[in-house]
């Protein structure tokens, strides 16, 4: 058995205020799994996205997350738990003004090929986007696959 202890498991930067990853943590070999709390505003992902061969669940611990969803807007309250299939696009905020913590199982572990869009000032719409380290790794950069501008930074 492992037993890791959220609190102490190192966290990740991104659109949440805590993501830690605990897969490799627990040496979980067969699935994925992500703590998160957001704050009123974060994310969960850095833009709506589909991952091509991963099935989600998020469970809702506290607060609200609102999910965008191929069919609109889904709020998802504590003690509920949500399934996304493989390629379905989806993203989670907090659209309220509570924390909210959340639980995201993923299967397989690797999660196949991402697909994921912002809205670029720029371009006037949403576009696809990459990701990327600064040259500091003090934080990931979204970025316009179209034109290249900068969509969001995040710490
Ligand atoms: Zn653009």
């Amino acid at each position: 058995m492992e037993k890791v202890t959220i609190a102490d498991a190192k966290r990740r930067m991104g659109p949440a205020d805590v993501k830690r990853p605990l897969t490799d943590a627990l040496g979980a070999t067969d699935f994925a799994l992500n703590y998160y709390e957001l704050a009123p505003g974060d994310s969960l992902g850095f833009g709506y996205h589909r991952h091509s061969d991963q099935e989600e669940v998020f469970y809702v611990q506290s607060g609200v997350v609102t999910f965008e969803t191929e069919s609109g807007d889904v709020p998802v309250e504590s003690g509920d738990v949500v399934r996304f299939a493989p390629g379905e696009w989806q993203l989670g905020s907090n659209e309220s003004d509570e924390r909210a913590v959340v639980l995201a199982m993923g299967a397989p572990k690797e999660a196949g090929e991402l697909t994921m869009v912002r809205h670029c000032e720029d371009c006037g719409e949403r576009t696809e986007q990459t990701l990327s380290l600064t040259d500091e790794r003090d934080a990931v950069v979204s970025s316009c696959v179209d034109c290249s501008a900068e969509t969001g930074r995040f710490t």
